[in-house]
């Protein structure tokens, strides 16, 4: 954490902690794990059961839970929700402010297509890439544990703050990019052992390759790392030079980023990017300055979705919303703030030529006057791109434009400090908004936001 942050790991002496061991031995075939987790029921009601989901089960059964020990006694393994959720029946209720440590050995194959989870959970072309490897807790609220069979479109992590310690052991020769930090890396015939940590953060994200290579960059206490395969070269420099330009944007516009380190990699998906705590993902096929897509070239995605992926920092990350009922917030976010890097970098025409990306998004469905406020499951895949992709910022848009450039960068401001590191809803965005503009926006979330 950067020194501004220091406090705030002592804010939370309760939030989950994982202690996981993960090998990666070649051919990188399958990972074999061990989670030891510490869990405090932080809710104000006593727990029968706790649910862990697990993510790389989203893309066939790919993640086998050998052994479960609750408090140090061997328990019984019950699976839920397709196989994509453990469930632990606790032996006695776990009463508010009790934890209870959970131990886990399982093994996840890795696959070597783009399967069912866009690829994000893989090892293609030497490239590893490995999407949630573990068993984790999503947030506990007034619905209960927010555990589901996930929709096919949009995002699925969904958790309180939590810390993780990370030891990884590997062939000495990989390159291992990572959210959190390496506190610790011994090597011993030919395989080293590093230890990694972070947190707080919502999930723990790792990318591997013998053929990484990086460039970095220091920007205030935090250090930018591109890693990029051999023969990208030019991409990576690029996607580094974008994500630091975003940094300061984000930085100024809304808070400063609360980690020592940001890192940006490119691997193998059948999708633009996709976020992780202190470290985003983006697809290779964009990393080609030669290649052109839909008459564009790979750069102008790559941009965009650089800028996106690391606005998804402070929307997501820092401050989380529930991706799969409301993912207007964080993607909306995302979107609108992308334009804020146009702004800053390039100046304000520049903005809104990448405005009309979210016009076009819309058109896909025809500007239909869908709200933007539904859960994910309620939007066919097409309707998912264009409300929340087009839809959603044309909103945040609308309402910067409504409340004035200056009330809304206080408004910016206000959401950092109020919401970081909480669950941010709409009802609360919505009434942060009136109190800052001191203004009655009702009229502008029933047009945009709500189901009539
Ligand atoms: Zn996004």
């Amino acid at each position: 954490m950067i020194q501004d942050e220091k406090d705030t790991l002592q804010q939370f002496p309760t939030a989950t902690r994982y202690e996981l061991q993960l090998i990666l031995n070649k051919p990188f075939a399958e990972v074999e794990g061990q989670e030891k987790i510490t869990y405090w029921n932080n809710e104000d009601v006593a727990l029968e059961e706790i649910y862990l989901r697990m993510f790389p089960n989203n893309a066939g059964d790919l993640m086998v839970v050998s052994e479960l020990q609750i408090a140090g006694k061997e328990s019984p393994i019950n699976v839920d929700f397709e196989n994509t959720a453990l469930r632990v029946d606790l032996p006695t209720a776990l009463q508010p402010g009790e934890s209870t440590i959970l131990d886990l050995a399982y093994t996840v194959q890795i696959p070597t297509d783009f399967g069912g989870n866009y690829g994000l959970f893989s090892y293609i072309d030497g490239l590893l890439a490995l999407d949630q490897v573990y068993a984790i807790i999503p947030v506990y609220d007034d619905e209960g544990w927010n555990v589901e069979v996930s929709p096919p479109n949009g995002d699925m992590i969904y958790t309180d703050p939590a810390f993780f310690t990370v030891t990884i052991q590997s062939p000495v020769e990989l390159v291992i990019a990572s959210s959190g930090v390496m506190v610790d890396e011994e090597e011993k015939d030919g395989i080293k052992t590093q230890t990694v940590v972070a947190g707080p953060v919502r999930d723990f994200y790792l990318a591997a390759s013998v053929k990484y290579a990086t460039v970095s960059e220091q920007i205030g206490e935090t250090l930018v790392t591109s890693y990029y395969p051999e023969g990208y070269k030019e991409g990576g420099e690029y996607v580094l030079e974008v994500g630091v330009n975003a940094l300061k944007t984000y930085n100024d516009r809304l808070g400063t980023y609360p980690y020592t380190e940001l890192d940006l990699v490119g691997t193998p998906m059948d999708a633009g990017g996709m976020e992780y705590s202190g470290i985003v993902a983006m697809g290779i096929q964009y990393y080609d300055p030669d290649v052109v897509f839909s008459g564009l070239p790979a750069f102008t995605y790559l941009e965009s979705i650089v800028a996106h992926e690391v606005a998804h920092e402070w929307f997501f990350n820092i401050i989380m919303d529930d991706q799969i009922d409301e993912p207007w917030i964080d993607e909306g976010m995302a979107q609108f703030l992308t334009s804020l890097y146009y702004e800053d970098t390039y100046g304000p025409s520049a903005a809104s030529s990448y405005r009309e990306s979210w016009y076009s998004r819309w058109n896909r469905v025809d500007s239909k006057l869908m709200p933007i406020g539904l859960p994910v499951r309620d939007y066919t895949e097409a309707e998912y791109g264009a409300i929340i992709y087009g839809r959603a910022p044309l909103f945040i848009q609308s309402l910067h434009d409504d409340i004035g450039e200056e009330v809304f960068s206080e408004f910016l401001h206000t959401l950092f400090v109020e919401y970081e590191w909480s669950i941010l809803t709409t009802g609360e965005f919505r009434s942060l908004a009136e109190e800052v503009c001191n203004c009655d926006l009702q009229e502008d979330f029933e047009t945009w936001v709500y189901s009539q």
